[in-house]
């Protein structure tokens, strides 16, 4: 199952304390993960509340690197560790130049195998690497504060990490539990639509104001699932490739199809196929039936499905949600204070917080915030207290050395601050 939202990227694993007892392992023990791939993490017990079910909790991170989604089973054993002397690791995106030193000083206490996909908290965003060669070569090494880490160059082939996982979502635990159900269900196990003799799904459409994460949602099933996503925005289709719409959708299905599993996301789909009466130019009429017409070719056997998001699902050609078609529907609502929170505390993970903040607070006096609004807010107050700060930084270094670093901490006022732009 997934993690609690604390242990995210913090290399733990949940188990219960029956499965340990059967392991022999207690808690803080390492413990080797194997499903497609094998990756360690460090034992924790699961809360009462889980207890008992048999279920293991892995991040999205642990997920990707042993290779499973949500609901997959994994072989679990407890392993042995030695300190590790040195890590190389190739970064997965573009990098800012950064001291090697704050590699340790981040992943201290986190276990590691090579080929594990590792993320470091940089102020308010995340880098990321994968562990390309450890020393003294080990089935799993320790990080400590003599462990000195490499920075090699970026590479290429590298597996790339989930960039978002059910976890990067706050308040919305109905709605992944909809589409998990709507689209993950049938792209996993597409034998038990067929057993049943029912067709699944081939669109879904996604409806609720804009900033409220619909894309996000996307975006998550498609990693978990291993999918490949295509994301096209109505606007930009009828605009950008003005005379050609048709071809370009034509392409994208066609893509979809040979890189199965996929899903094509279709943003604010209301301006392709906007209700026929409405409809003026025979362009956008030939792009309503040719998106019909492309929707119709599906197979319907989960390989593909198209995802759609729409602030005004009113305003869209009935033709589009008749069965087959758009015929399931997920509303995403504005976040109510408790999702609030919970969009907050994602969007806090990897950012050093005064403790004199209180979230809790803040998602009480931002009614009718959405998560994109959210998001805005802790980047500003992050803003806010790098510019606090500025005086003290020395631009000049070549790299910020991680005391300075350590200072970077926000606070309350940078918050205010923050709310009043
Ligand atoms: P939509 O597709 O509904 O317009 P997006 O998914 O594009 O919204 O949201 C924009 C950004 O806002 C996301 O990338 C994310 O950082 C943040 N965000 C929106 N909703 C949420 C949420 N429920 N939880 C966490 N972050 C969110």
């Amino acid at each position: 199952m997934e993690a609690y939202t604390r242990d995210v990227g913090r290399g733990v694993t949940r188990i219960d304390y029956e499965s340990m007892d059967a392991l022999g392992a207690s808690t803080g023990d390492i413990l080797e993960i194997t499903g497609k791939r094998r990756s360690v993490a460090r034992c924790l017990p699961l809360y009462p509340s889980d207890e008992g079910k048999g279920i293991i909790r892995v991040d999205g991170l642990g997920r990707n690197n042993t290779g499973v989604g949500i609901g997959d089973t994994v072989t679990v054993r407890k392993i042995k560790t030695v300190p590790a002397e040195k890590v190389i690791v190739a970064p997965l995106d573009s990098i800012p130049p950064i001291d090697e030193r704050y590699l340790t000083d981040s992943l201290e206490n986190i276990p590691l195998v090579k080929g594990d996909n590792i993320m470091v908290p940089y102020f308010g965003g995340r880098l990321t690497f994968q562990v390309i060669g450890i020393t003294p070569a080990s089935d799993a090494v320790l990080v400590t504060p003599k462990t000195e880490f490499h920075i090699a160059e970026k590479g290429e082939s590298l597996r790339g990490v989930p960039q978002v996982s059910y976890e990067d979502i706050g308040g919305m635990s109905d709605e992944i539990r909809k589409v998990r159900e709507m689209i993950e269900l049938p792209m996993r196990h597409p034998e038990i639509f067929e057993k049943l003799g029912v067709e699944a799904p081939k669109g879904v459409l996604l409806y609720g104001v804009p900033g409220t994460g619909k894309t996000l949602l996307a975006k998550a099933v498609a990693n978990e699932t291993n999918a490949h996503f295509i994301s096209i925005s109505g606007p930009e289709i009828m605009s950008k490739f003005y005379g050609e719409s048709e071809a370009r959708l034509r392409e994208i299905f066609k893509e979809a199809k040979e890189k199965a599993p996929s899903i094509i996301f279709v943003d604010e789909i209301d301006s392709i196929a906007p209700k026929r009466e409405e409809v003026t130019g025979e362009v956008e009429r030939r792009v309503v039936s040719q998106m019909l017409s492309l929707m119709d070719g599906l197979e319907g056997r989960g390989k593909v499905i198209v995802i759609a998001a729409t602030n005004r699902p009113n305003a869209l050609d009935p033709a589009l949600r008749r069965p087959g078609r758009f015929d399931r529907e997920i509303e995403i609502k504005v976040p109510d204070k408790k999702g609030r929170l919970e969009i907050l505390l994602i969007h806090t993970r990897n950012m050093p917080l005064h403790e004199d903040i209180n979230l809790e607070k803040i998602a009480g006096s931002s009614h009718g915030y959405v998560g994109a609004d959210l998001e805005y807010l802790c980047k500003e107050a992050a803003m806010k207290c790098l510019r606090r700060l500025l005086p003290e930084i020395n631009l000049s270094d070549e790299k910020i050395p991680p005391e300075t670093l350590d200072k970077l901490i926000v606070n309350a006022e940078d918050y205010q601050l923050a709310f009043r732009d």
